[in-house]
């Protein structure tokens, strides 16, 4: 049953295929491993503890994809925000090898649980593209075409005819088109990896906020307000949707928004928008993104919160942008609008921490987390099952503030801010 938009926290809390619902905890309880959240990589810890057959138990806050997963633009790329050399030099070679390697695959590895597991997430798999918005954007998606090409990965650059082809519009000078990736339906993607694990023997509560973590006779002791869970293991989930429950966590990264417009669905002669169904983000420092579902629906996004609910500000921009980016179009009738938070660090690189003993988490996906989120999941199950800590996706670092994070952040937001009353005058 459709949720009504007034109620939805997204688009895709509206229109996600997948639809199973789970209960709050009820009563004490044990597992191998407690799992905090309910996102992509909750989801994909317990889905990969599993197939290990280690037991798990998902304790979610609000509902499965309350945080980014269920908010998110639904472009499923391959690698990090960063091109493969600069992953090369922050993270080491070794291990930036196999990590760029890892999440090169890592649409591929999400496509095919979306297979196995039957996932109606309104997959498209035409790949993704990354729009120059300057001739200098184009010089970056050069050199990021460069890098991928030498790895051998099926990316094609794309000349400003060719570009205008594939996106119906002309305001952009170039694009790098990366046929790995795809677009999905980023709700249905989250609860069908949820019911995934579930259908693997895993449990999930929903409605279940774990308010405190401690260690009681060498096991976990992890408290809600309905019961207790004990376990050997603690993985967290929480990303940029992280509370106080761990001290320091939510200080590792600066939270920042991104809010995205939906129209009703185009019809008739718009369909030359996007017309192969790829999913796009520009190279402006204040990113746009714009994308088509399974509906026909246009979704335009940039960076910072909602302002003025569906209403205000932000409106009146993506209605601009409309106009800016698809002027054929004419005025369109938005459906529903949403923002959600991204973890970034200064870096752009996500981290994996051990925060300590039997505790792991992974966080600040940087924007891109939908197969990240799931890679980094089975890696963290992989390391519960023994494997060696230094063969990790990504290797384990320890847990450090991000300097003037909530100066950062307030920053950032003024910026977005300004930039969107810039674009509205
Ligand atoms: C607007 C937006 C657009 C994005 N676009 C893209 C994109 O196009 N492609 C892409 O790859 N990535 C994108 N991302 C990033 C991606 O959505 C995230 O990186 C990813 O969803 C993170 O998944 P996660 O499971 O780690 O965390 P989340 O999905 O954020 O899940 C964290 C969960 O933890 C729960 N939680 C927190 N504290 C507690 C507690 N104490 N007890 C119990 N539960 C708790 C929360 O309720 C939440 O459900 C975008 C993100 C946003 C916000």
């Amino acid at each position: 049953m459709p949720k009504p938009a007034r109620d939805a926290i997204s688009l895709w809390d509206m229109s996600a295929p997948e639809t199973a619902s789970y209960k709050p905890l009820d009563g004490d309880a044990t597992a191998d491993v407690a799992i905090v959240g309910g996102g992509y990589t909750g989801c994909s810890t317990a889905l990969h503890l599993a197939r290990h057959c280690i037991s798990s138990i998902i304790l979610e806050a609000e509902d499965v994809g309350f945080g980014g997963s269920g908010r998110n633009a639904g472009l499923l790329n391959a690698g990090l925000w960063l091109p493969p050399e600069q992953v090369l030099e922050i993270v080491g070679k070794e291990a930036g090898q196999r990590l760029v390697e890892l999440l090169g695959a890592g649409p591929q590895y999400v496509f095919s649980l979306i297979e196995k597991y039957q996932i109606r997430c309104e997959t498209t798999r035409n790949g993704t593209i990354h729009a120059a918005h300057a001739p200098s954007g184009f010089a970056d998606l050069t050199n990021r075409y460069n890098q991928w090409k030498k790895l051998g990965a099926p990316v094609e650059l794309l000349n400003r005819r060719q570009a205008e082809d594939k996106i119906g519009s002309s305001a952009f000078h170039g694009g790098l088109l990366d046929r790995r990736a795809g677009t999905i339906n980023p709700m249905g993607y989250a609860k069908g990896l949820a019911r995934a694990a579930v259908s693997e023997g895993s449990r999930l509560h929903t409605g279940t906020r774990v308010t405190k973590l401690d260690r009681v006779d060498g096991k976990w002791r992890v408290t809600t307000p309905t019961g207790i869970v004990t376990a050997d293991y603690v993985v967290l989930g929480t990303n940029a949707y992280s509370d106080e429950l761990w001290p320091g966590l939510n200080r590792a990264f600066t939270p920042i928004h991104y809010f995205q417009f939906a129209s009703e669905p185009l019809t008739g002669d718009d369909d030359r928008i996007l017309k192969e169904r790829q999913g796009l983000w520009d190279t402006g420092a204040v990113m746009f993104s714009a994308r088509r579902d399974a509906h026909g629906r246009l979704i335009v996004g940039s960076m910072g919160k909602l302002i003025g609910g569906e209403t205000g500000l932000s409106r009146t921009w993506a209605s601009k942008a409309v106009r800016q980016y698809f002027p054929e179009l004419g005025p369109v009738n938005w459906e529903k609008a949403w923002h959600g938070r991204i973890a970034f660090t200064k870096d752009h690189v996500p981290r994996v921490h051990k925060l300590a003993e039997n505790l792991y988490t992974a966080i600040a996906y940087n924007g891109r987390g939908i197969s990240p989120g799931t890679v980094f999941g089975a890696s963290i199950a992989d390391a519960i099952a023994g494997k060696d800590d230094t063969k990790l996706a990504m290797p384990l670092s320890n847990l450090s503030p991000e300097a003037f994070r909530a100066l950062r952040e307030a920053g950032y937001e003024l910026s977005f801010k300004a930039w969107r009353l810039l674009k509205t005058l």
